[in-house]
């Protein structure tokens, strides 16, 4: 099968939640699903396979899951960006948009050095408010933000295009539409 159609097969699409009118993509069975949590991850990096990758950076908390398995596979360090609070040494903080309101995340100050090369990972992009954030954040540190990678892209919410705007390089394995 492609891989787009291996991993589609894999997501859980759940109607109206967490609210009426949102589609969500459920990755727990993606990640539970072994060849597609492996080709997921051997996909996500690719494209920088043989290129040097100092960090990946990944969002609190699905990010996390992935992100560790990049990492791995990319043999560079993990470094997580979570909502604030939840780190326990000295922070750099940003706000980000969210549907409705805003909210902050960080990471610890030195858990990226000036010029070193990292890669985000989400589990999926929207509409960019978050990934937006976390690139900010990191280059804020000095990082060469070398690419955003995510395993759902919706389009419909102008996300990876927001990020591409930013002269950020967005890959994505698989698109829903609407949201
Ligand atoms: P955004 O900032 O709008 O790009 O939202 C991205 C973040 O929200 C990611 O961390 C996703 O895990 C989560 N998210 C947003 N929309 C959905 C959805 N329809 N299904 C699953 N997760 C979602």
């Amino acid at each position: 099968m492609s891989l787009e159609g291996d991993l589609r097969s894999t997501i859980r699409n759940i109607p109206d939640y967490p609210k009426k009118g949102i589609m969500f993509h459920d990755i727990t069975t993606l990640l539970g699903d072994a060849r597609a949590f492996r080709r997921a991850v051997d996909e996500l990096v690719q494209p920088w396979a043989g290129s040097k990758v100092d960090k990946v950076a990944g969002i609190e908390a699905r990010g996390f899951i992935l992100g560790g398995a990049v990492a791995h596979q990319a043999s560079a360090g993990f470094v997580p960006i979570r909502k604030k609070g939840k780190l326990p040494h000295t922070t750099v903080r940003i706000a980000y948009s969210l549907e409705y309101g805003i909210d902050e995340m960080e990471m610890h100050e030195d858990a990226v050095k000036k010029g070193e090369r990292v890669i985000l990972v989400d589990d999926l992009i929207a509409t960019g408010g978050t990934a937006e954030g976390a690139v900010k954040l990191l280059r804020q540190m000095g990082a060469e933000v070398l690419a955003a990678c995510f395993v759902i892209d919706l389009p419909d919410l102008g996300g990876a295009q927001k990020l591409r705007d930013m002269d950020v390089p967005v890959r994505t394995l698989i698109s829903f539409e609407g949201h």
